[in-house]
């Protein structure tokens, strides 16, 4: 009755059969096992059992009909060729059983060496290595202390007691002192304690070993730490895991043996070199486990200049082949070097651009490899200024890494502070509880924020991200007073004007200043380092490959700029243009009395005189972008948030009142004031008037943006610079909306350009579903269209964005049911959907429409993969992450499209 259509299916690969592009079928290890003995470099031989066994064993919880047969026949041929059998009492063949899957889960899974020995084999593996006793009881205790760990679940620590307890019997600390006889008895004591959790005794019988053992290693795979190291790592749950089985090669044999890992370049920095670790006389996990001192590897040239001279060749032939770092674990037995393991190494980000240079110099890659060798995340994490923590400083609190870097500087606890000591050139640290868009100018005036509440999503967290500018948010430790303006943080008090240092990444806030590093990569990017002048590998290469990206990628880069210096910024980091000017910052500050005049002005005079007192303010802030920008494109959005976010909160007006009335003073604004907080209360103000709706129901208030924005740029042209105003109007969802807001704006347009020869586009953004699914009419009123992907993505979920993330993310994160937030990264299938039919309806409606983003996602590296795969014209993105864009946009061009130069 055994499902017979299975028996033919091939479960198990020679080594000799594999390759290393078969990972899903081999796992890596298995895979570039393969691969090493195809190359001709000595490996031991020995099979794979592949991952399609490991998944029918684990779906029907036996081994598939055919599995045993075929071990069997590989076992066979791989004890002729070896001429030894498995577990023979004379001249017995040794095997490990190791797993490795698809990707490499450290320490996940584990390996038994040695497996075939038993208190016969034990004997003749002696006699095999010329009467080494030692060597051969060392093997036998080492099979029952893994086997019993991993196969049988005896705890670990039993058998190190047992191995601590012989050595201090012995009077010694290191486990070469004890001989033949000591392990011998550590047999006997490890053979006790495995009959003591297992019930049974040790398995003498050999097959059996290794059929326990591989049993062991499929179902290591749904092992606890297994599964929890695949869903932070974003592993698949399905892919299973191969075991292969090698015939043993033995580090322990004597003072002319050991066993060593190696990488054929510094994984730290990339440099050229050679680095590793080598130990004397062991097995196995021994280099790692840190029981004994290794050395250098560069000691093994006086060691074994033969073997040395040999592993050096293997490595520059396994680089020649990989074309890239590998890391390499071998072993030596008696003078003969043999190859374990191998794969591509892991590298921190600036080894991976280094590296990457070198592989071009070297001829062993071109560009366009070169550019997929690297990315944007690895890009970013070189862009951030590092805190120099030489010694062991302690944090006094730990809060959210919420947009890394590291900052030092004095304590402030308000936005007016802030500025006014910044202006000064000092360098603070705003601390807040909490941040709301009031404090915008004193964050942009900060190095670092620091808030007691919110997490990754908060108001401070998404700003101060987007801003490039270091934040720390809820550090709950901290309880921070802002009137008596100071925070205490267990036994100590901090007071406005004292130093903290922050670090973004790790979250950790430390007192006093801890010195940084600035990014070299920032500064060769801000223009002050000249890549062909100077002697620094990473800045070399960084600047070949952003050369690259720029040159091959289709997508153009723009920023998110409300200011003039931090358009100029963005110039610098390569921006093309301006994909997002928000306007609000141009009604905060000392132009909040306007903003109140203009909302409780009670006759239309009134709100003109409003709006023309605006006027000049807001032109004098385009004209600086415009020049900063000159030649290229700026996208100007007309005011966004609900006016009342312009007012001061309820609970203070009316605490403003109740104190003047107590005073007896004129009350009159405060009360209008508060009875227009309370009139314009709104239960979903992100749903709320905002957007086109106010500048449909506000008269003037559009009009005046429109006409500051075409006058900076008349005025900048007479000045001989070049502006390139686009019109930008938030939140239609109706083309009618759209039209309405054009013909006001055209009219002004026409009258203020008059003969300056400037051109002023009239767009919109595409943020509301309705728009996405009506592109079509919009484009009709519209020469461009610019994602909102934040609120697309907000309004697409139905998710109010600063409420979800404490609330409820975590859970759907732990449930799959996105694996990212959608906020960070595009949701393709349904947010991604609604941009595909708007980009391609939009297009079909008005063929020379321009697309482009403005969300945050404009700087996330696969979102501009989708952006790009969309046919969009542009991202948009905040100034720090422009160079991250532009490698990522390169990126998307070579991967997608193919490439022509490779
Ligand atoms: P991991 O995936 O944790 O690195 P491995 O399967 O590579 O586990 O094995 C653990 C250790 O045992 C490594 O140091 C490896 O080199 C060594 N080892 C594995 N198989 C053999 C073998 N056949 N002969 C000698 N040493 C081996
Ligand atoms: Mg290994
Ligand atoms: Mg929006």
């Amino acid at each position: 009755m055994a499902a017979q259509e299975t028996v033919d299916h091939k479960y198990v690969y020679d080594f000799a059969e594999g390759n290393k592009d078969l990972k899903d079928l081999l796992g890596g290890k298995g895979a570039n096992l393969a691969e090493m003995t195809n190359l001709g470099l000595p490996v031991p031989p020995g099979f794979t059992i592949t991952t399609e066994a490991c998944k029918a064993y684990l779906d029907t919880g036996r081994e598939p009909d055919g599995l045993a047969g075929q071990i069997e026949t590989h076992l066979e041929s791989l004890e002729r060729e070896m001429g030894r059998k498995l577990g023979d009492p004379q001249d017995p063949l040794l095997v490990s059983v190791r797993s490795g899957a698809k990707f490499s889960m450290p320490g996940m899974m584990e390996t038994v060496l040695n497996v075939g020995l038993n208190d016969r084999s034990v004997v003749g593996l002696s006699a095999q290595a010329g009467g080494n006793d030692r060597f051969a009881w060392d093997s036998y205790r080492r099979l029952i202390q893994m086997f019993g760990k991993t196969v049988c679940e005896v705890p670990g620590e039993e058998f190190e007691h047992a191995l601590d307890e012989a050595k201090r019997a012995k009077g010694t600390t290191n486990d070469l002192d004890l001989d033949a006889g000591d392990l011998r008895g550590l047999v006997d004591a490890y053979k006790k304690i495995f009959l003591k959790h297992t019930g049974r005794e040790f398995p003498q019988e050999p097959r059996e070993q290794l059929d326990l053992a591989i049993r062991a290693v499929f179902e290591s795979w749904n092992a606890e730490r297994a599964v929890l190291y695949r869903r932070q790592e974003r592993i698949p749950a399905d892919l299973g895991t191969a075991v292969n089985v090698v015939s043993m090669v033995f580090g322990n044999l004597g003072p002319d043996s050991g066993t060593g890992v190696a990488f054929t370049r510094d994984p730290g920095s990339g440099a050229q070199g050679i680095y590793g670790d080598y130990l004397a006389n062991a097995q196995g996990e021994d280099v790692v486990a840190g029981i004994r001192n290794t050395v250098p590897l560069q000691e093994l040239e006086r060691l074994d200049k033969k073997s040395y001279e040999q592993l050096l060749d293997f490595m520059a032939r396994l680089e020649g082949h990989y074309k890239d770092l590998c890391d390499i674990e071998f072993t030596i037995e008696r003078g003969k070097l043999w190859m374990l393991q191998t794969r591509v190494g892991k590298r921190t980000a600036a080894a991976a651009f280094v590296i990457a240079g070198q592989l071009v110099d070297e001829g062993l890659i071109d560009l366009d490899e070169a550019l997929h060798r690297v990315n944007g995340a690895q890009l970013a994490q070189l862009m951030f200024p590092r805190f120099q923590l030489d010694h062991e400083l302690q944090p006094v609190a730990k809060g959210i890494g919420a947009s890394p870097g590291a900052a030092s500087g004095k304590v402030v606890f308000t936005s007016a502070r802030a500025v006014e000591l910044a202006a000064e050139g000092e360098a603070v640290i705003l601390v807040r509880r909490e941040t709301n868009p009031d404090d915008l100018n004193g964050m942009i005036a900060a190095k670092g924020i620091l808030t007691s509440r919110g997490g990754k999503t908060s108001h401070a967290a998404v700003v101060a991200r987007g801003m490039g500018k270091t934040c720390v948010s809820g550090a709950d430790e901290l309880d921070v007073n802002i009137p008596a303006k100071k925070f205490t943080v267990g036994e100590h008090v901090v007071n406005e004007g004292d130093i903290v240092s922050i670090d973004g990444t790790t979250g950790k806030v430390y007192l006093g200043e801890v010195p940084s590093m600035p990014s070299e990569v920032v500064q060769y990017f801000e223009g002050s380092l000249d890549p062909e002048h100077i002697d620094n590998a990473l800045v070399r290469a960084v600047h070949r490959i952003m050369t690259h990206a720029d040159a091959t990628r289709r997508l153009a880069v723009r920023t998110n700029a409300d200011t003039g210096a931090d358009a100029a910024r963005a110039r610098r980091f390569g921006a093309e243009g301006i994909g997002l000017c928000r306007t609000e910052h141009m009604f905060l500050g000392d132009r909040r009395e306007l903003v109140e005049r203009l909302i409780l002005a009670r006759t239309d005079g009134e709100r003109a005189d409003a709006l023309a007192a605006l006027l000049p303010l807001q032109r004098a802030d385009f004209i600086e972008i415009f020049r900063e920008m000159d030649g290229l494109p700026v996208t100007v959005r007309l005011i966004d948030p609900p006016l009342h976010e312009f007012l001061p909160p309820l609970e203070q007006l009316a605490v403003n009142v109740a104190v003047a009335q107590e005073r007896g003073e004129d009350v009159a604004k405060e009360e209008a004031l508060l009875a227009a907080v309370r009139r314009m209360h709104e239960e979903n103000p992100m749903l709320g008037l905002r957007g086109v709706r106010l500048g449909l129901v506000i008269p003037g208030l559009f009009a005046m943006q429109v006409r500051a924005i075409t006058e900076a740029a008349v005025a900048v042209t007479r000045d001989g610079a070049v502006a390139k105003p686009e019109i930008m109007v938030p939140l239609v969802g109706a083309v009618q909306e759209l039209e309405t807001v054009r013909a006001e704006a055209e009219k002004i347009i026409a009258e203020v350009v008059g003969d300056s020869g400037v051109e002023v586009l009239i767009g919109t953004m595409i943020e509301v579903p309705r728009a996405a699914l009506t592109a079509g009419q919009i484009a009709e009123a519209a020469q461009f269209f610019s994602f909102g992907t934040n609120d697309l993505t907000q309004m697409g979920w139905g998710f109010s964005r600063d409420d979800v993330e404490g609330a409820f993310f975590w859970r759907y994160l732990e449930l799959g049911i996105f694996g990212i937030s959608p906020f960070e990264s595009i949701d393709r299938d349904g947010v991604g959907r609604l941009v595909r039919i708007a980009a391609e309806e939009g297009r079909a409606a008005r063929p020379e429409l321009k697309l482009g983003v403005c969300g945050e996602h404009g700087g996330d590296p696969d979102s501009v993969h989708f952006f790009h795969e969309v046919g969009l014209d542009y991202v948009s993105c905040s100034p720090f992450r422009v160079p991250v864009a532009r490698l990522e946009a390169g990126r998307a061009a070579v991967e997608t499209d193919g490439s022509d130069s490779r």
